[in-house]
């Protein structure tokens, strides 16, 4: 039986960057592929070239043994291959229905057909158990049934081929439990499933065979059952990585940031954050743990001093901090110091050289030099000093923040936090976009800061990544504190509940 697709020496560059380089793949029938790499490593170019988005500059697919030509995502579908986005391509006013109508043959305005696809989404949402209300409005499912609607889209259009790209990321534990239910049932009736996604975890439990991309190239295809999660990170990065950091039992110190009754609205005037209490002493890392997008941002922006609370008390090392102190400038002078998430939006100015973003927020330390006399070399060598311990890559303090790549950009904005000697780290998704071997860094540098004895408030949708590196979890659900564990008393499972909102413990 020939496979379903095979994918023949792709190339693909994007002016100097040469996102595929002699790619080859070959997806057998009626099998779960997943496909890994690091950030950057390629993947979603080799997807959509697969689903027609991006022309090859050369190569060939084959489907089911026979050459195709793929320039659309209409010949992809002509071809049985369905994709399932990283961002939902669903018009959230219209209902299910109209949904997979909207973009099919004659488009939504053959009401006769109507009744025709609904009768077929419910035969296809009943036997891959899909469960889905083809009258409800897209907008108000929750995410992981939207997501469920574009695969019943994929499977109107006939696909035989699913392609999910990074399906979980907006999923909470227990929606990912049942993704994976259903592309199991999707394998069993015969249909080829092809994942990616960077969580070995997930590559582990269901795939049948996995292939590693590396800097725009494939460098390994392996038999799940053959492999582990160590193998397949090196495989990822080129050299040995810890996918675990060591981190030693430590006893906590004094408080040093309470927060009470604390609430946030956004710049809407809806309340983001509710009621929240939380502590961090020093010599701790407490991780919030959430789905993105229930308040754990606002919170942080908050305790930053970059939104004011509308409500609620907080107190620095004892000390109330009075409204008029809320700013971003003060909390820094106290020693509470702020990794953002959106590190291009807040953490960096695109447009400044890299020297310049390094000092922002700092451009009163007298190291420096003083307001508009800026002493411009002393910020180049002390730039140089941490590019070099922080593996910066290029080490170049002139370049354009925005030329450095995101897990870059992440070091750099790490470095000005940290070097800074915080009293108080707030950290917000500090590996989003980072490669295996710079999260392996940044790990180790956030618990030598807390063996250090700062206090560390973690904020990340990583689910790993907080039961790796807290010492006291907290949920959020809806802005608010659905539950507190010590990281070594809970696990997936527990957590998943609580991120959901149900706040019963799990017994
Ligand atoms: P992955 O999905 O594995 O994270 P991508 O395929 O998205 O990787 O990206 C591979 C490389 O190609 C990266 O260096 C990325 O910056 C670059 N790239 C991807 N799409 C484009 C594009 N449309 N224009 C320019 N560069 C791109
Ligand atoms: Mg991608």
């Amino acid at each position: 039986m020939s496979p379903a697709i095979e994918l023949i020496d792709i190339n693909k560059s994007f002016g100097d960057v040469h996102a595929n380089r002699n790619v080859n793949l070959s997806v057998a029938r009626g099998t779960i592929h997943g496909i890994v790499g690091e950030n950057g490593a390629g993947k979603s170019t080799l997807m959509s070239i697969l689903y027609g988005f991006y022309t090859a500059d050369s190569g060939e697919i084959r489907v089911n043994g026979r050459p195709v030509a793929i320039h659309s995502s209409n010949d992809a579908i002509t071809a049985g291959i369905g994709m399932v986005h990283q961002h939902f391509m669903l018009v959230e006013p219209l209902t299910v229905v109209e949904n997979v109508m909207l973009g099919a043959e004659g488009g939504t305005f053959l009401r006769a057909g109507e009744a025709k696809v609904r009768a077929e989404l419910g035969r296809l949402s009943r036997d891959y158990g899909l469960d889905i209300d083809v009258d409800a409005t897209v907008g108000e499912l929750s995410v992981g049934l939207q997501q469920r609607v574009e695969i019943l889209k994929a499977l109107y259009r006939g696909a035989d081929i699913l392609i999910l790209d990074e399906p979980t990321a907006v999923l909470t534990p227990p929606e990912a439990d049942a993704l994976f239910t259903l592309l199991k049932a999707l394998k069993e009736q015969g249909k080829t499933v092809i994942l990616i996604t960077h969580k070995l975890r997930e590559i582990m439990a269901i795939t049948d065979r996995v292939s590693v991309m590396r800097r725009g190239e494939m460098v390994a295809t392996v038999e799940t059952a053959e492999t582990s999660p160590p193998q397949l990170a090196e495989l990822m990065v080129g050299r040995r990585v810890l996918l675990r950091v060591e981190k030693a039992e430590r006893a906590p110190g004094a408080p040093l940031l309470q927060v009470e009754n604390f609430s946030v609205i956004d710049s809407r005037g809806v309340l983001r954050v509710s009621n929240v209490a939380l502590t961090v002493h020093a010599g701790e890392i407490v991780g919030i743990a959430g789905v993105a997008g229930n308040g754990q941002s606002e919170l942080l922006e908050a305790l930053a001093g970059m939104r004011r609370p509308v409500l609620g008390t907080m107190r620095f090392e004892g000390r109330e901090i009075g409204f008029d102190e809320h700013n971003p400038h003060r909390m820094r002078q106290l020693g509470l110091l702020h990794v953002p998430e959106d590190r291009l939006r807040m953490g960096l100015v695109p447009a400044f050289q890299a020297f310049e973003s390094a000092v922002l927020g700092f451009s009163d330390d007298p190291k420096l030099g003083h307001g508009p006399l800026l002493d411009h070399d002393a910020m180049i060598e002390d730039l140089k000093a941490k590019m070099a311990h922080y593996d910066v890559r290029p080490p170049n303090p002139r370049l354009k923040s925005s030329k450095f790549s995101g897990g870059n950009q992440q070091k750099i904005v790490l470095a000005r936090e940290i070097e800074r000697n915080p009293r108080v780290l707030l950290v917000g998704q500090p590996t989003r976009g980072v490669d295996i071997g710079a999260i392996e860094f940044i790990h180790r540098r956030l618990i030598a800061l807390r063996d250090a004895g700062v206090g560390i408030l973690l904020v990340s949708v990583e689910l790993d990544e907080i039961m790796n590196l807290s010492d006291r979890i907290l949920t959020m659900c809806g802005g608010q504190i659905t539950g507190e564990r010590k990281a070594d008393e809970t696990d997936e499972q527990d957590l998943g509940l609580l991120m959901a909102g149900v706040t019963d413990r799990a017994a």
